[in-house]
């Protein structure tokens, strides 16, 4: 063991609080543990791109793992990792420093739950115990694996990793096992994730593939977003079905749009979009 330690806090039962107040927000554990992801690969991109970060970059997708058996969900990125050091400074510090503002707050306004994003922390609304298994992408990094059970104790040990980047690995409370069950994470994944700029894979899918006259059934990843929405798009490479077949992406049940604006706005501010005007359903009768 490297280490282990008190995470320093006012509040010694703040997982039940966390729990307690945010139960009906309780979803947004996932969309706040992807993001992190996709910063973290955002990140090693940059450094990449700048020549700071060395080696291979590897296929930059984040990856949702959910185990029935094993009473697990899993969130898996390649990004840029981190080391103890980095975990120490994280994990204990800024994020449970966001966690006890958050508690500050909601004390002085009755309506914050909604408002505030509880990052990294708020996977304790659905798990008792949470393991970060992670390995920075710094030379000669050593992977660390640090854990919590849910109260202000952790411990940090060394691990065995071979890829750069971050497993969290969520243990789900008895009463939350719904989110080791891949239809539930997917439809969170739909809801809040569609348009994140990395890959997002849950699990994997049978594909029909066509060779010449043969076609044959192929295993291929299941990617929930859509990494290149049609809105970043250059209007002059879109045709009207382009349009159409998004809009029925957004709205699967309803009808075609009457007509659309595409929103390419550099100045005073930055805006790209897609104004949709759907067709009304009111009959406009006329009485002479
Ligand atoms: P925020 O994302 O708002 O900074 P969080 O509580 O979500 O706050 O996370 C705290 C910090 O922990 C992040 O700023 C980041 O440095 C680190 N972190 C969290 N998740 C990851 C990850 N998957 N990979 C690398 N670093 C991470």
């Amino acid at each position: 063991m490297i280490q282990s330690g008190k995470i320093s806090v006012q509040t010694e039962n703040i997982f039940p609080i966390i729990k307690k107040f945010l139960y009906s927000e309780q979803e947004i554990f996932l969309r706040e543990l992807v993001s992190n992801a996709m910063d973290a690969t955002t990140k090693i991109k940059t450094l990449s791109s700048r020549g700071e970060a060395k080696g291979e970059l590897g296929q930059l997708m984040i990856e949702i793992i959910p185990n029935k058996e094993a009473k697990t969900l899993t969130i898996r990125d390649r990004g840029l990792g981190m080391d103890a050091e980095e975990v120490n400074k994280y994990l204990n510090q800024v994020a449970f420093s966001s966690a006890q503002e958050f508690l500050d707050k909601y004390k002085d306004e009755a309506n914050i739950i909604g408002h505030f994003g509880l990052g990294f922390y708020s996977a304790f609304m659905v798990a008792d115990k949470v393991e970060v298994i992670t390995k920075s992408y710094k030379e000669n990094a050593e992977a660390v694996k640090w854990t919590c059970t849910g109260d202000t104790e952790f411990t940090i040990e060394s691990a065995e990793k071979s890829d750069r980047g971050t497993d969290i690995i969520l243990h789900l409370s008895e009463d939350c096992l719904d989110y080791a069950e891949s239809y539930k994470v997917e439809g969170l994944l739909e809801k809040f994730c569609k348009f994140l700029p990395f890959p997002i894979k849950l699990g994997t899918k049978k594909e029909k593939q066509k060779d010449g006259d043969v076609e044959t059934e192929i295993e291929v990843d299941n990617i929930i977003n859509n990494t290149n929405p049609i809105w970043k798009k250059n209007p002059t490479e879109l045709t009207d079905d382009d349009y159409k077949k998004f809009y029925q992406e957004l709205y699967p049940f309803s009808s075609e749009p009457l007509f659309w604006i595409h929103l390419n706005i550099d100045y005073p501010f930055n805006l790209t979009g897609v104004l949709y005007f759907p067709k009304s359903k009111i009959n406009l009768r006329f009485k002479k």
